[in-house]
């Protein structure tokens, strides 16, 4: 059996985190991956000529960033694109009323201060909220006290709805009230015009990192670890799972002993969310040229929504849209032309018949994927931020969890992800790690390899 000072479980942005800082430590390390690639849900699909991001796009807020300061160093091209939390105004956007007839400047205005005046009454009764209230409860609490006519309430109501949809995969009803706390951006948005997976197989260039192997159970021994996968057992002082949350919650992995109470109480009480993405693309563009997001609210949105024009990617008229909590496990069992038939239809009745045949289209399922059994983690009702950290450990032993459910001051991102591989690495060294050095040693091996 390879022993090793460390075993990580998962070659995601935490995984690939945690072993480099390890082995750029001098610990011998290994990541088992079941997946046949580097990145997990940052995966980008490639065979079109030009990346297609189905996991992660965005760095949400590049402002005191580790993420954005990383990525930097590495010199990866970025190109702002800023959506904010599911924002309603800010940007070139081109908004559709509930009867899918475009709204003028002025409505679009009043609509927007309508939002922000309830987001607004929305922060004061999330505060007085009691322990066991939705979001769905603290949503509708505010707009009765709105005193906005019957019409522009359901049209909150819906972009609600959809905004809990979006940033957490979840029904509005299941959410804590505390659920889009930590939902802050802080400065501009970013998104990667050579796919986001770049980072994740750059941090791991030189990593020990064993694809196609799946782990299926993790054993405390005499002396450390034994981890066992369908490819044998590997043996460690300490073990890292950053394998995300629905697949813990799905038992797919066996700890012997049983995970502590903090952890199997976390991984209970955290919910995991699906969120799908539906690409587009069409012959012709026919959204106005400087437009960011396309937004129907209302009974026009009710399905689809939001779309976002990514077409500076790939420099073909592109739209990106989201199937995310209800609606995103409705469309996982349906075929791919169905879903695309149906998004067009939905264009169609905003554009007309100026809406051509989409000429390529992406749709992906994060809830049946096996290696992810959802999107990302939130919090449902009950579930607290403490939750998040109370699962990484360390527990006895020297077991450890990362991963973006790991992570409570910014859960379900890829900062979060990065952050926690920070974290559980320098918990196993029991010293800090500089953030700019692990930076710079990635950036000299690469020179060197050129060399
Ligand atoms: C559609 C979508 C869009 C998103 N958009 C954004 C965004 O724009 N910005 C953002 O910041 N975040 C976004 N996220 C979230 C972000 O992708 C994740 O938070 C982050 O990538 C998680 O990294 P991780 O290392 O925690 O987990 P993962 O990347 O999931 O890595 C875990 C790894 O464990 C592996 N694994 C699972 N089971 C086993 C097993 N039994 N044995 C061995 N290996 C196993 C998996 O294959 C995977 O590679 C999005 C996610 C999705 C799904």
């Amino acid at each position: 059996m390879e022993r090793f000072d460390t075993v990580v479980v998962g070659a995601g942005m935490a995984g690939v985190t945690c072993a480099r800082m390890l082995a750029d430590a001098g610990r011998t390390v290994i990541v088992l991956e079941a997946r046949e690639r580097i990145g997990g849900r940052m995966s980008t699909e490639r065979t079109a000529g030009f990346p297609v991001d189905l996991g992660a796009s965005w760095i949400h807020g590049i402002r005191d960033s580790a993420l954005w300061e990383l990525v930097q160093a590495l010199d990866i091209p970025t190109r702002e694109f800023t959506v904010g939390s599911f924002q309603v105004g800010g940007r070139p956007m081109e908004h559709f009323d509930g009867t899918g007839t475009p709204m003028d400047a002025t409505a679009s205005s009043q609509w927007i201060a309508d939002v922000e005046a309830v987001d607004r009454a929305l922060v004061g009764v999330i505060a007085r909220s009691s322990p066991g209230d939705s979001y769905l409860d603290a949503t509708e609490s505010a707009l009765d006290a709105s005193g906005l006519d019957p019409e522009r309430i359901d049209q909150i109501r819906e972009f609600f709805r959809h905004r809990v949809e979006e940033q957490c995969g979840a029904w509005i009803g299941d959410l804590d009230a505390h659920g889009l706390d930590e939902d802050a951006i802080d400065g501009e948005e970013v998104i990667f015009p050579r796919g986001y997976d770049e980072l994740p197989r750059r941090i791991a260039v030189g990593v020990d990192v064993r694809l196609a192997h799946t782990v299926r159970g993790i054993r405390r021994v005499e002396d450390g670890w034994i981890v066992d996968t369908d490819h044998g057992a590997f043996g460690a002082d300490d073990v890292v799972v950053t394998v995300p949350l629905g697949v813990l919650q799905s038992g797919a992995l066996e700890f012997d002993p049983p995970l502590p109470q903090p952890a199997a109480r976390s991984i209970a009480r955290l919910g995991m969310g699906v969120f799908n993405k539906i690409f587009l693309q069409f012959p012709h563009r026919f959204w106005n040229e400087e437009t960011y997001v396309i937004r129907a609210l209302g009974e026009a949105g009710e399905r689809w929504h939001s779309w976002y024009d990514v077409s500076a990617i790939s420099g073909i008229p592109t739209l990106l849209t989201f199937a995310a909590g209800p609606l995103g496990h409705r469309v996982q069992s349906l075929p791919d032309a169905v879903v695309v038939a149906d998004v067009a239809r939905a264009l169609r009745a905003l554009y007309g018949d100026a809406v051509g045949e989409p000429t390529a289209s992406w749709v992906t399922r994060w809830g049946d994927d096996e290696w992810s059994r959802g999107s990302y983690s939130h919090l449902p009702i009950g579930a607290s931020h403490h939750d998040h950290d109370a699962l990484a450990g360390p527990f006895a032993g020297g077991l450890r969890f990362a991963g973006e459910a790991t992570w409570g001051e910014e859960p379900a991102t890829v900062g979060a992800a990065y952050a926690s591989g920070h974290r559980a690495a320098e918990s196993i060294l029991g010293h800090s790690v500089d953030r700019a050095d692990f930076a710079a040693a990635i950036v000299d091996r690469e020179r060197s390899a050129a060399r």
